[in-house]
């Protein structure tokens, strides 16, 4: 097992790490920007290194800089959190090169997922369900307009780059391909440097259903079920679930497998997500995500499993502490991101956190870097804390849940707590009927409302 884990991040993923470091006594390493010198990650870690100044392209996403701090601390691990580094082959190669482990998969598999049409073409192959489309990359437009119309009306243009919800255009009909497919590669090339896109149907109203997998590196690999995270904005998750209210136990199995066979088979290592768009009762593979993602503890609280710790054992190159025998769901988590943001813009809201008091009590966890007397700073992202419910079913974790954030104290900047009252107030949101639509569609309505 490693002695000294350095983790490339910040906020609460960085405090994530160290708390499962420390559990398994192991030293951790928080770097910082100058910007982040009173953060919490720096206080918590067993050491700290200033690796640059606060914009992040100098400091969190130096790789130069990462690495020394490695070297000078003796680190013999990174783990990257979710962000930043953490989906970047190249930053993995370097650390392999320099003798570190990079606590994740192989570049080769970052890369491979990392293109959105290889990543389909292999998921393909593995018989993973694909949303219909263009097999491969759309080279002009005379192949976009044959390739739609044979897919069919609504078609979505997207970028084999893609990420962010950027470089994806929808054309409704034939009147509208040529922009779309114009503007998507355009669009790509400016924020990617890589013009290629590629057809698919357009889903109408589905939902969002990801699949957790864990692979061991040598051919072994388990599922830990799904999350529903259609509630988004802006194509950025806001409120997230486990299980899925519209997946019964047979589907799950279902589609569990499938997936865990596939990462299985590749010989992926670590943590997963399998994204979905899932219509009819039909799932339509549309990423994989090659690290560990910010809403990884609804699932934790489902299973009583701890991802991160799991992570760093298959990075150390000892087995699974688990296999698909040992994962018994148990009933129902939801975790909420509150962002330092004023409403109704969803503007970011930096500033002094004069008072910070976290709800508590059964079934709570509260996943935050705050403290009161924090001076959130402006140049990184805005989400300021997780909040995580568990119940023994999915009222249960809703009352929770009201009850927690009404517990919550941040006094000094604006957040996105009072959307989430709002929120559980709805009877759709109450009894689980909701796509990925339903959110910016409420928005819109209740914006109209003032
Ligand atoms: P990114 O990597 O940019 O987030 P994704 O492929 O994950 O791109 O898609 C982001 C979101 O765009 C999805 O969650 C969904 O809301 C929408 N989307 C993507 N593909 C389709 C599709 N074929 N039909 C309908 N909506 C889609």
């Amino acid at each position: 097992m490693f002695q000294k884990i350095l983790i490339a991040n910040r906020g609460e993923i960085a405090l994530r790490v160290i708390r499962a470091c420390r559990e398994m006594g192991i030293a951790s390493v928080a770097v910082h920007s100058t910007a982040d010198a009173d953060a919490m990650h720096v206080r918590m870690a067993d050491e700290a290194l200033c690796i640059g100044p606060a914009p992040a392209t100098d400091s969190y996403l130096s790789v130069p800089a990462i690495i020394s701090a490695c070297e000078i601390t003796g680190a013999e691990a990174i783990h990257p959190g979710y962000g930043f580094l953490s989906e970047n082959a190249n930053f993995v190669q370097i650390v392999e090169d320099h003798g570190l482990t990079f606590i994740g998969p192989s570049a080769a598999h970052i890369r491979l997922m990392g293109d959105k049409i290889t990543a389909k073409e292999t998921m393909k192959a593995l018989d993973v369900p694909c949303v219909p489309g263009s097999d491969g990359g759309v080279p002009d437009l005379a192949t976009a307009r044959k390739l739609a119309a044979e897919i069919g009306y609504p078609v979505i243009v997207k970028a084999t780059a893609g990420g962010g919800g950027r470089g994806m255009k929808l054309a409704r009909s034939e009147a509208e391909i040529d922009a779309a497919f114009q503007t998507a590669r355009s669009e790509a090339k400016a924020a990617f440097g890589n013009p290629e896109v590629y057809l698919e149907k357009y889903l109408g109203n589905p939902r969002h259903i990801e699949i957790q997998v864990f692979g061991d590196g040598k051919g072994g690999a388990v599922h830990l079920g799904e999350r529903d995270c259609s509630l988004q904005r802006r194509h950025q998750k806001v409120l997230e679930e486990a299980p899925g209210p519209s997946i019964d136990a047979e589907t799950r199995d279902r589609i569990g497998r499938v997936c865990a066979e596939a990462v299985g088979r590749i010989g992926y290592s670590g943590a997963g997500t399998i994204e979905f768009l899932y219509e009819d009762g039909e799932f339509y593979f549309i990423e994989m995500n090659t690290r560990l993602q910010v809403e990884h503890p609804v699932t934790e609280a489902i299973f009583g499993v701890d991802l991160v710790r799991e992570q760093i054992r298959i990075a150390a190159g000892l087995p699974m502490s688990f296999g698909q025998d040992d994962l018994h769901l148990n009933g129902h988590a939801i975790e909420v991101r509150i962002n330092a943001e004023r409403l109704p813009a969803f503007a970011p809201c930096p500033g002094l956190v004069k008072t910070f008091h976290a709800p508590g009590g059964l079934g709570v966890r509260m996943d935050s870097a705050l403290y009161g007397g924090y001076r959130i700073p402006p140049y990184y992202d805005s989400l300021i804390a997780k909040l995580i419910v568990h119940g023994r079913d999915r009222p249960e974790a809703i009352a929770r849940l009201r009850r927690a954030l009404g517990e919550l104290i941040v006094d000094g900047v604006d957040t996105t707590v009072p959307l989430f009252g709002a929120l559980l107030a709805e009877p759709d949101i109450q009894t689980g009927d909701y796509s990925i639509h339903w959110l910016e569609r409420w928005l819109a309505r209740e914006l109209q409302q003032g």
